[in-house]
């Protein structure tokens, strides 16, 4: 590439949703960001801040990806809204986050035509996420027609995995054919925490073992040795896995057919599985956030929201409990995402599970390392050291745009 990269802008576009970050890369540092929310559907709202200025204006004219990015770029280079950039050729390369890459995907790529049709042959594999990625790609180069176009997959990090991972005890031609195998997911928040961790703990990253807890309103915990995934709890789609917000995470297979012989069509089940479960089928109390299920449990000494507690702490345990076999020395175990990096309480309830395994932590810590702030917060007497490190996706997409691009 003959221009040099400075500015990024990250992407991450939902089926009416599109996100954004703006890093310069000399300093890494956040320049603008913001959301256009409801793209395509009446009253779409833009959220923007850059250089002290910040704005929320609904309605907005959003009817399509083109248009959503349209309006983020304009707001850029608008001197009445921060003047963040002083034009167009100011942003010098896009990173894009795309959900699934498959098999073929194991770093990053350059958005050629080639690329994108092979994204799109993906669309098997994640049939609501890569058409949403997809049309924030198309919208994006249309808008920018000049600049490199950059895709990193949430699964990328995830194919180092051996194969006693990532195949599932199924006829091998359902592999062969469809592709059937564990991909996993978040892969750039693993990655991201992987790399923190090794900084931390000062090893060489290709001497580190850890056990990454991405815990949001979707997660997923990945065991990773020498610096590579070795496992991962979500699966071929990111059902699999620790319970979740609104995921059932791991449950019998043949329930599926069962419910499928009750009369249940496909479409109500992946509903019930994906949307309907988890925290949200539990808690009794309408919602799947973790900040309601703890208020319920500790406040309104609600028995549902103790039992759904329970469960997902439960699930939690046995990937950590696994992973620590699986990988036989861990560094540490790191928490992230939402839930690991703000809720005291559930990582109090899985830290006190993992105590017969000699892991131990500070109580005061735990409380104090929140919003934002990362640390440690086992003692020193622990067998494992537990850090909370806050992890950064889009930076860690802008990153890799830039040093695919200055290669
Ligand atoms: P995702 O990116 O998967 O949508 P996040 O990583 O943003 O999700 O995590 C959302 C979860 O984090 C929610 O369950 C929310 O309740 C939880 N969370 C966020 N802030 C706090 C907090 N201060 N205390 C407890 N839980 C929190």
């Amino acid at each position: 590439m003959s221009k040099s990269i400075r500015n990024v802008l990250v992407v991450n576009a939902g089926s009416s949703s599109l996100k954004f970050m703006l890093f310069n890369m000399e300093t890494e540092t956040m320049l603008a960001k913001g959301q256009v929310e409801r793209i395509g559907i009446e009253n779409s709202l833009f959220t923007y801040e850059t250089n002290g200025f910040s704005e929320k204006k609904s309605p907005c004219e959003a009817p399509n990806h083109t248009a959503a990015i349209e309006l983020v770029c304009n707001a850029l280079i608008d001197a009445n809204k921060g003047g963040c950039l002083s034009s167009f050729d100011d942003i010098d390369a896009v990173g894009h986050r795309t959900v699934h890459g498959g098999e073929k995907f194991s770093a990053p790529a350059l958005l050629t035509d080639e690329v994108i049709a092979q994204i799109r042959d993906l669309i098997i594999l994640a049939p609501l996420h890569n058409p949403a990625s997809l049309q924030g790609i198309e919208g994006c180069k249309k808008v920018l027609p000049n600049v490199p176009h950059v895709g990193i997959f949430d699964t990328a990090f995830h194919q180092t995995m051996p194969e006693e991972s990532y195949r599932y005890g199924l006829p091998t031609a359902l592999y062969e054919k469809h592709g059937v195998r564990k991909y996993g997911f978040h892969g750039t928040s693993h990655k991201f925490v992987t790399q923190k961790a090794a900084e931390i703990l000062g090893k060489p990253l290709d001497e580190t073992n850890v056990i990454t807890c991405h815990l949001g309103n979707g997660s997923s915990i990945s065991a990773i040795k020498n610096g590579k995934c070795f496992d991962t709890s979500m699966g071929m789609t990111p059902l699999a896995g620790v319970m979740m917000g609104t995921r059932s995470g791991d449950f019998d297979p043949a329930i599926i057919l069962f419910l499928l012989k009750q009369g249940y069509t496909p479409e109500q089940i992946d509903a019930m599985v994906n949307k309907e479960a988890g925290v949200l089928a539990m808690a009794g109390n309408g919602s799947s956030d973790m900040r309601d299920l703890v208020a319920a449990r500790d406040e309104q000494g609600s028995k549902e929201a103790k039992l759904a507690m329970d469960r997902l702490v439960h699930s939690y345990t046995m990937y950590v409990g696994g992973y620590i076999a699986l990988l036989g020395r861990v560094d540490a175990i790191i928490m992230t995402g939402g839930i690991g990096e703000n809720s005291d309480k559930t990582r109090e309830a899985l830290l006190d599970r993992l105590a017969g395994l000699g892991i131990k932590y500070d109580h005061d810590k735990n409380v104090e390392l929140r919003f934002g702030k990362g640390g440690l917060l086992s003692t020193e007497d622990s067998t494992i050291p537990v850090y909370v490190v806050p992890t950064n996706e889009e930076l860690m997409i802008a990153r890799e745009t830039f040093e695919l691009l200055s290669k």
